[in-house]
């Protein structure tokens, strides 16, 4: 066995409202990928280069708005690919973790066409949060969703093989966006010549207006489906 020493990179931008100040909303991409196997490097410029970029971006956007009521929280998951590692940790070790009310996770948004995205696990454990994030999407974007990877039992069992899952796992309202692209998934051709910038300015904005929504909520979201369980397993 060899032990590697692996880091999430962690950012807050602090809310403008002392009484929601425990109330925190996860904003999350995994930046690992596969390194380099037989001296050919695996860059992932779609997984998940797309997803920090756009993750990054969004809390350049929110930091310099400040319109947050509460806080929201940036994590970059180191270890995904090892099967959910750096996420399992985080949620582990937090002592914060029950006051995390959502989950934003991008993982793989650079890729295929601009007018749509797979969107996962949004109203698994609130309706309210389904319904928050297809308002988020009318007031900006307008991306055709595409739930089918959503259904209960789908064979690629897509809900639980991103970090959006550890968050679910805690009961915690989490949504997925990914584009769910096949061509070159994890192949040394996952290349930056190949992404689709505009789908990944798209996510952005969708991304930074759920934060804004989430964030200044009058109450939490509210939680309708306890038919979730840790012993769910991947
Ligand atoms: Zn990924």
């Amino acid at each position: 066995v060899e032990t590697v020493n692996a880091r999430n990179v962690i950012g807050i931008v602090p809310g403008s409202d002392e009484s929601l100040q425990y109330q925190y909303i996860s904003v999350t991409a995994h930046y690992d990928h596969d390194g380099i196997k037989n001296g050919i490097i695996y860059n992932g410029a779609d997984d998940n280069a797309s997803g920090t970029t756009a993750v990054l971006e969004s809390a350049r956007q929110i930091s310099s708005l400040r319109k947050n009521k509460r806080p929201v929280i940036f994590i970059f998951f180191s270890a995904e690919e090892k099967g959910l590692l750096g996420s399992d940790y985080y949620v582990n070790n937090t002592d914060y973790i029950s006051d995390v009310i959502a989950n934003i996770n991008v993982d793989m948004v650079g890729r295929e066409s601009s007018d749509t995205i797979f969107v996962v696990g949004s109203g698994r454990i609130s309706g309210e949060y389904y319904r928050l994030v297809e308002e988020a999407n009318k007031e900006t974007v307008h991306f055709h969703f595409d739930y089918s990877y959503d259904q209960e039992g789908h064979p690629e069992r897509i809900y639980y093989r991103s970090d959006h899952w550890k968050f679910a796992q805690k009961g915690i309202p989490a949504v997925f966006f990914t584009d769910m692209h096949k061509a070159d998934y994890h192949k040394p051709t996952d290349d930056a010549e190949r992404i689709n910038y505009e789908k990944v300015e798209k996510v952005t904005r969708l991304t930074t207006q759920i934060i804004l929504k989430t964030a200044n909520l009058k109450h939490k979201l509210t939680i309708n489906n306890s038919n979730f369980s840790s012993n769910q397993e991947i």
